[in-house]
């Protein structure tokens, strides 16, 4: 019997053994093909030898130093390096143990600032429906999924939710891209009205949605629009990328397509590509300096903040990411792959969309291609798919539920940047397999 608090109580997953490059091992010996980095999280891949270098020799030198007394050279280093490549005006990096611990230091960062400029009366949050920013109550606050939520309202801060930018479903027909910004951007403003111009903190969004949609991308000029109405109230915008973030989208930061700075900006899975949980908030200068002009300090704090053996890690696959020039490669296999799954289940008639950018892509599973109906959510399509694709010896991160009262069943794919074509090819065919499986099953039960 396993006395390891599994999410599943009824059911103990195979147990992890070994894993390298794009495969992992179970104890039974069976491999399996990584196609979603667990969660978005690997980079590199397993077992890289650079990264593991780096981390051994961190844990030889010095393996924790509590923030309270020390800084170290390994975070020094690290915050460089990503305030080298940060968006305009950032200034400071403050690194967290993963994504939840780095939304929900952003949610208090954007509240201290506001209580540091004078302006305390700003206790409000917006974020979106369609959206995911973690478990902890802050960041399931700002969450949207109703599912997640749905036991723990009462005990969440105040938070409103607009609509997503989700044009497969929610982008008229009659409507042009700029036209949808534009609606959502004054569906925005009109929530930020409805609390009080001067009572928002934030409002939070993910650049590209992941974990609760199977990707998002948003339309062009959505971000600028949202961007604008933000300014126009004095609301910071939090930029959530713990997933699409650090190169997944093949920027390093998703919000470089977008044409947007935000105010802050979470990071996490990436940063360490899984070799160590770390995760980061990247903050605006005039963030840090209101802060270190008042107060003089951030009200906040982890014992693990800064771990050296984490920053070690994340040096290393940020380094090796620059050294092997991915995200060049994320970008040109990205396309390649994108074309490779709509070859293959563009004209799937349980396949209503195939969305993404760089090694992040969505596939939305329908019952009806025409009227988008969803497979009822009692039929598990997600769960069926994630089942068949480990037996054939893929992972993949299939999702559903109901979301926005409606139905719902996507893939997320996310390779490490590594997969090869031949990789890439390979995790299409297992998929097309899984999900063709998966869907007759479903179709056979409706
Ligand atoms: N924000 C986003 C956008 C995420 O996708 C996730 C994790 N899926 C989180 C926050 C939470 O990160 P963690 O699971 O590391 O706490």
């Amino acid at each position: 019997m396993t006395h390891v608090f599994h999410r599943h109580l009824r059911s103990t997953p195979p147990v992890a053994d070994s894993a390298a490059g794009m495969r992992i091992r179970d104890a039974d010996g069976r491999s399996y093909l990584d196609a979603s980095g667990g969660a978005a999280v690997s980079a590199l891949g397993h077992a890289h030898p650079d990264v593991l270098a780096a981390m051994h020799a961190q844990i030889d030198r010095l393996s924790y130093a509590h923030t309270g007394f020390f800084t170290t050279e390994v975070a020094e280093q690290l915050a460089h390096e990503l305030m080298r490549s940060a968006p305009a005006g950032m200034s400071h990096a403050y690194f967290v143990s993963g994504g939840s611990e780095a939304v929900e230091a952003a949610l208090k960062m954007a509240r201290q600032y506001f209580v540091e400029i004078g302006q305390p009366q700003r206790t409000h949050f917006i974020a979106r429906r369609q959206s995911y920013h973690g478990n902890t109550l802050g960041a399931l606050a700002v969450g949207g999924n109703a599912w997640r939520r749905a036991p723990f309202a009462p005990l969440l801060v105040p938070a409103t939710h607009v609509a997503p930018c989700y044009p497969y479903r929610e982008q008229r027909a009659d409507e042009a891209p700029a036209q949808y910004a534009l609606r959502l951007a004054a569906e925005l403003e009109a929530a930020i009205l409805a609390q009080g111009a001067d009572r928002v903190i934030a409002f939070v969004a993910e650049t590209v949605g992941g974990a609760t949609a199977g990707v998002l991308t948003p339309v062009a000029d959505y971000f600028r629009a949202v961007r604008a109405v933000c300014d126009k109230y004095g609301v910071l915008l939090i930029l959530d990328e713990v997933m699409c973030g650090m190169g997944r989208t093949g920027t390093l930061h998703a919000s470089e397509q977008e044409g947007v700075v935000p105010d802050l900006l979470t990071i996490a899975k990436g940063l360490g590509g899984g070799y160590q949980p770390v995760g980061a908030v990247l903050a605006q200068g005039k963030i840090v300096d209101a802060m270190s002009q008042g107060s003089g300090f951030f009200q906040h704090g982890h014992t693990y903040l800064g771990h050296p053996v984490a920053c070690a890690a994340a040096l290393a696959v940020q380094k090796v990411i620059q050294r092997d020039e991915l995200l060049p490669k994320v970008r040109a296999d990205g396309e390649a792959f994108g074309a490779m799954l709509q070859q293959a289940l563009g004209d799937h008639p349980r396949v209503g969309d195939i969305r993404g950018r760089g090694f992040f892509w969505g596939v939305e599973l329908v019952a009806d291609r025409g009227s988008k109906r969803p497979f009822p959510a009692a039929l598990k399509l997600h769960a069926a798919i994630k089942k068949d694709a480990m037996a054939r010896g893929l992972l993949c991160y299939p999702m559903g539920g109901t979301v926005n009262g409606v139905d719902g069943d996507h893939v997320l794919l996310a390779p490490p940047f590594i997969a090869s074509r031949d990789d890439l090819q390979e995790i299409t065919r297992l998929l097309s397999a899984s999900i063709d499986a998966a869907t007759r099953a479903c179709d056979a039960a409706a």
